[in-house]
């Protein structure tokens, strides 16, 4: 049996858009534990490709020219959190900017790659409470057991964000995920139907850019730093 360490991923690109101001080459990992029927990139929750670490790491410094950072997103990056861990570090390494998108679903390996990692965006997809019914997994107090470590490391940049999903979650749901979460950044996505896990959303409107513009402007005032992220208008900080 080979030893060859390999990471399962989908696939990977330069952005502009993944990591906030920075240039990054980023990293899509397949698997992840959840099944969010709003999933945009549902291919990548069944798997990818197994590619060699040592491949990765010859992209990322043949990118460095032009890159300022890495970004690992998913899927969910953290079931593959040793491999991720040798590339966060690897990247430090090198003097990258690192971030990572992460469900939040396991505290303990956040703690595990925290040190070597500038940027967390957490996604906060519904108040901890209704997580089995928007996820399917009962993983509210694990969510928020990350964001308290994220939030309290002073060296990470914490955003949480959530997608709003009419009918999933409604704008009372809103406020009560804004009262019980800490972070430097707050995004609200808006949910698009094209590309969705569950075909049943396909008939479920995409939220007006106004509908959430009234909901960042509620919260606003409880979290400070607010941005939505709409088709319409992109990235606008509120
Ligand atoms: S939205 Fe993210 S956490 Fe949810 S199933 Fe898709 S990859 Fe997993």
């Amino acid at each position: 049996m080979s030893s060859v360490k390999k990471l399962i991923i989908g696939g990977i690109i330069v952005s502009s858009i993944e990591y906030p101001s920075k240039i990054s080459l980023v990293i899509f990992t397949g698997g992840c534990i959840l099944k969010c029927p709003y999933c945009h990139n549902p291919e990548l929750i069944f798997g990818g490709n197994p590619v060699e670490i040592s491949t990765i790491k010859t992209k990322i410094k043949e990118s460095l020219e032009y890159i300022d950072g890495i970004t690992i997103t998913g899927g969910e990056p953290l079931i593959q959190w040793e491999d991720v861990k040798d590339i966060l570090q690897y990247s430090k390494m090198l003097k990258l900017k690192t971030k990572i998108d992460t469900s939040g679903f396991n505290p303990e390996r956040i703690r595990k790659i925290i040190k070597w990692t500038d940027y967390i965006a957490l996604d906060i997809k519904a108040p901890f409470y209704k997580y089995e019914s928007v996820t399917g997994m009962d993983i509210g107090d694990c969510v928020k057991k990350s964001m308290k470590i994220c939030f309290n490391n002073p060296n990470t940049f914490l955003e949480c964000r959530t997608t709003y999903v009419p009918g999933l979650l409604n704008p009372d749901d809103m406020m009560e995920i804004a009262k019980s979460i800490q972070c430097d950044l707050y995004t609200i996505q808006q949910f698009r139907n094209q590309i969705v896990l569950d075909e049943k959303l396909k008939q479920t409107p995409n939220p007006s850019r106004d509908e959430l513009l009234m909901i960042a402007n509620k919260i606003k005032p409880i979290l400070g730093r607010v941005k939505l992220k709409t088709a319409e208008f992109g990235d606008e900080i509120i």
